[in-house]
This record gives C-alpha cells, sequence and structure tokens, in this order.
C-alpha cells in the first residue's frame, strides 16, 4: 500500500493534520494508523458501581482512539503561548497564535458554535492576584465541554473518513527508512509513505523513545509536574469561572521559592482517573450542558520537576510517586484538607460527613506519606494564597486527590518545520515534548500539513 501521507497516532495533532491536507489537496492520498478503537466503541469500563477502579485494558479508552487523549477531555483550548507548550520556539508567536485561531474556526465549523470564548484581558482578577503574590496568565480560552468536543470530533470524523483510510486498532510498531520515504509496519503488514507524521501523544512515549533510538533522533529529558487535584464548592470559585472559566495563577511559594501552579480547572466539574501505561493518576473533566453539571469544581495544583546530572529521568520520578499512591491506595487516594494539615489520615465517615460531596469514588489515605515534603508544603502554602482570593479554599472539607502527575515526552530534535533529522519524516503533538495541549497539537498539525503542501506544490 503506497501512500503519500501516513499519520501515526489520531489524536488532534494527528486529525488536524489530516483535515488541513485534504481541504488543500484534493489528490493527496492519507492513512491514519491508530492503536485505539474508532471513537464510538471507545468506553472506559469504569461505572462507578460494577467497576469502580481503572482496569488497565489493554487499550486505554480514556488516552487513546480516535480523538486521542482529548477525546473525553473538557475540551479547553487555550489559545495562549504563555503554557500548553513551546510550539511558538520553533514557528514564532504569531504564527501559533494564528493556526490556534484557525483550529478554533474548524471547531465551530464541525459543531462548536454557541460555546463561550473566555479571556482573561482586561479582567480585575490580574491585579486581585498581584495584590496576594499570585500571577495570572494571560490566555482566551474556548471551552467545548466534554459533550460537545465529542460531537465536534463525530463531525470532524464523518469528513475526513470520505478521503482518508483509516485504521483502527492498529499500533505502528516500526518505521524504516527507504532511500525516498518510509516503510511503516503494523500487524505485520507494510505501508509505504513519501511522508511520515508522527503524533503519537503521552501513551506513545516509550514507543516514541525506541523510535528516536533505532532511527537516531537526538532527544532530551524533559520535566514532570506533580501535585494534586482540589475539589471544592463551585461557589467558592464562582466569581472567577464565571468570567474566566479557567484561571491559570502562578504562586511562588515562600518556603523554597518554587512555583506551583493552578491547572485544568473544571467548574461544576468531576474528578476522573487517568491511566498512563499502567499507572493510574487522577484529572478532571466537565460538562458544556448544565444537566450534567455537578455541585463542585476541580482543579489541579502542580509543582514542575526538573532534573539534569546524574538522573535525567523526570517520568521515572513521577512514576514512582504514582505507583506509591496506587500502592497505598489502590488507585487515587483522597484527603480532606483538615486532615492533612492535622497529619492525621482521612476516613470514610469524615469524608461523608464534610461539606464537599466527592465526585470520584477514591480511597481515603494521607498523601503525606505519598508525596515529598518540599512538593506537599508548596501546595499546602498556594491553597492559602488562593485562600485569599477566594474565600473557602483552605476550608477543612476541601478535598485533595492525589497523585495528579503530568508526564511530559521527551523533547525530540526537531527543526523549524518540525521535521526531524531525516527528510520527511514529521514528528509533532504531545509525542514530541514540544505541546502540551489541544490546541497546540492540533495547531503542531496543522502546521506541517501546510509544509508537506508547499513541498508537493
Ligand atoms: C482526561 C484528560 C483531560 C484533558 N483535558 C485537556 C483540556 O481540557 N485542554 C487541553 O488543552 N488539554 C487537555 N488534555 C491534554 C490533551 O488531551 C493533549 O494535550 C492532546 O490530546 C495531545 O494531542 P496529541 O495529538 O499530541 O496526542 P494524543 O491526543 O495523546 O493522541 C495520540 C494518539 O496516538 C495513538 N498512538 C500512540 N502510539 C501509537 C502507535 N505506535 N501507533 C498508532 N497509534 C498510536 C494513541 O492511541 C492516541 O490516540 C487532557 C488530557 C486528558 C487525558
Amino acid at each position: 500500500m503506497k501512500y503519500d501521507v501516513i499519520i501515526i497516532g489520531a489524536g488532534p495533532g494527528g486529525i488536524y493534520a489530516a483535515y488541513e491536507l485534504v481541504q488543500k489537496d484534493k489528490e493527496i492520498k492519507i492513512a491514519v494508523f491508530e492503536a485505539g478503537h474508532p471513537l464510538e466503541r471507545r468506553k472506559c469500563p469504569i461505572d462507578g458501581e460494577k467497576i469502580k477502579f481503572c482496569i488497565s485494558c489493554p487499550s486505554c479508552s480514556i488516552m487513546s482512539g480516535f480523538g486521542g487523549a482529548g477525546a473525553f477531555s473538557d475540551g479547553k483550548y487555550n489559545i495562549t503561548n504563555d503554557f500548553g507548550g513551546t510550539l511558538y520556539k520553533f514557528i514564532g508567536k504569531e504564527k501559533a497564535t494564528m493556526l490556534m485561531e484557525y483550529v478554533d474556526e474548524i471547531n465551530m465549523k464541525f459543531g462548536g458554535e454557541g460555546t463561550k470564548m473566555y479571556s482573561t484581558s482586561g479582567t480585575k482578577f490580574t491585579k486581585i492576584c498581584m495584590q496576594n503574590k499570585l500571577k495570572l496568565l494571560n490566555a482566551s480560552v474556548r471551552h467545548l465541554g466534554t459533550d460537545i468536543n465529542y460531537v465536534v470530533l463525530e463531525n470532524i470524523y464523518k469528513e475526513l473518513s470520505k478521503t482518508v483510510d483509516f485504521y483502527f486498532d492498529s499500533p505502528v510498531e516500526n518505521i524504516v527508512k527507504k532511500d525516498i520515504g518510509y516503510l511503516i509496519c503494523s500487524k505485520e503488514k507494510q505501508y509505504e509513505a513519501e511522508n511520515c507524521i508522527i503524533s503519537v501523544g503521552r501513551i506513545g512515549s516509550k514507543w516514541m523513545e525506541k523510535v528516536c533510538e533505532d532511527m537516531k533522533i537526538p532527544t532530551k529529558s524533559n520535566r514532570v509536574d506533580i501535585g494534586v487535584r482540589v475539589e471544592l464548592p463551585a461557589v467558592i470559585f464562582s466569581h472567577l469561572t464565571d468570567e474566566l472559566y479557567e484561571s491559570k495563577i502562578v504562586y511562588r511559594t515562600e518556603k523554597f521559592e518554587d512555583n506551583v501552579r493552578t491547572f485544568c480547572m473544571n467548574p461544576n466539574g468531576a474528578v476522573v482517573t487517568e491511566n498512563t501505561n499502567g499507572i493510574v493518576t487522577v484529572n478532571g473533566h466537565s460538562y458544556e450542558d448544565p444537566d450534567k453539571h455537578t455541585e463542585n469544581t476541580n482543579f489541579a495544583l502542580l509543582v514542575a520537576k526538573h532534573f539534569s546530572e546524574p538522573f535525567k529521568d523526570s517520568n521515572g520520578y513521577g512514576e514512582s510517586i504514582a505507583r506509591l499512591s496506587n500502592m497505598l491506595g489502590g488507585g487515587v487516594i483522597v484527603q480532606r484538607f483538615g486532615d492533612l494539615v492535622r497529619g492525621r489520615r482521612s476516613n470514610a465517615t469524615r469524608i461523608l460527613e464534610g461539606m464537599v460531596r466527592p465526585t470520584l469514588a477514591a480511597t481515603p489515605g494521607d498523601l503525606s506519606l505519598v508525596l515529598p515534603k518540599r512538593i506537599l508544603d508548596g501546595i499546602i502554602e498556594m491553597i492559602y494564597a488562593l485562600d485569599k482570593i477566594a474565600p473557602g479554599t483552605a476550608n477543612d472539607d476541601t478535598l485533595l486527590y492525589g497523585v495528579e502527575v503530568k508526564f511530559y515526552n521527551m523533547e525530540v530534535e526537531v527543526d523549524e518545520n518540525l521535521e526531524a533529522p531525516h527528510k520527511g519524516l514529521y514528528i509533532i503533538g504531545d509525542g514530541s515534548g514540544v505541546t502540551h495541549s489541544l490546541s497546540h497539537a492540533s495547531a503542531s498539525g496543522v502546521y506541517v500539513a501546510g509544509k508537506i503542501l508547499e513541498k508537493r506544490k
């Protein structure tokens, strides 16, 4: 089988690359290989009743399949260069912003119309944060919500499947470089293409490492973010979330001068588990549909850790901490803030008696047995800092779920075209270590599609 372009991975990076290619070149032959299932077959078995915890399915429906890790996400497309990746370092800030806005237009065309765009520009909260030693980062955010995000993906798939060959449940095993182009091997078959776009996301990190080793593509270790997910009554944060939806706030701790930041805020949302290569961590999402709203808001508080010499394995460090919490809690641990500061384990009774009804069935436990002191101290300091702009954040009943770990793929060496040192091999999205968000990953897909189209002219 011969194609002009083979795309590995049907997450946002792969999808928007395919979309741009078929929109601008009606003759182009494209195949997309995806390790996971088609969208309609993606179903996490956790139902909260029969199956309460992650059972480590061979293909995790939360992380894999059409739509990638973003399919059941909150669908928050942040249009900013302040966070979400470093795409701007390769393609420039103006181009990166333009592409993120272009992706937003596509999302609107495929079912996102009517969803809200929030912005920090001109908000009073910038000053209020500053007065309380907090920094509010600049961004516009389109909140599609888990439900509309799904509709957009469904519609884009309908459009793409008219012209693109999709191979689902087909992990690519290896890539062989030829004189011109590449051989892609999947399920004991070989497929040929002049150009190959790799967009395998975080779930593909181990495979990506192997490809880089085999093809002698240089890599650099990246950071890992470790912390907890905070859940509290939505009213406590409503003045912020009503105006900004998601506020990315950074706090510099007094004790160690570490940066602690809020991440992935989900007003009226739910806390969920996430499985990365068998390690269960915590995440969150929320629906656009008011009928699916909960009474709580959740967000992560994270501390970034970088390692250089002699230990370089940032992800390995994060994995070990997550494993420890899995070992003690059988999955995710939940603790009341009041119990944490009093140095005692939470138990089911105290959580039941509390004012915050947990949206995730996690094991009551003690996060101080899992998280390193320095990280935990930073998180506690930040909770008290947030309490000044959102009184009630530091209430005893505020729930902390652990651990939340943001793994970053190692940074793969790519040039300003996002092309590896091999001609025609593009590495994009979270799998490249360059992006860590829906908007940046999608924009990187559109960008490399443009580069391939230029070559074909
Ligand atoms: C629960 C959750 C909520 C999130 N919420 C948000 C949010 O609101 N906003 C935001 O900006 N970001 C969010 N994120 C992060 C966001 O989803 C990712 O940044 C984004 O999906 C990255 O896109 P990608 O295309 O690079 O990779 P992915 O979306 O990870 O897609 C990669 C795809 O490649 C496939 N693959 C891997 N290896 C192979 C192989 N060898 N062969 C074939 N296929 C392979 C995988 O199965 C996967 O489907 C969330 C993530 C999760 C898990």
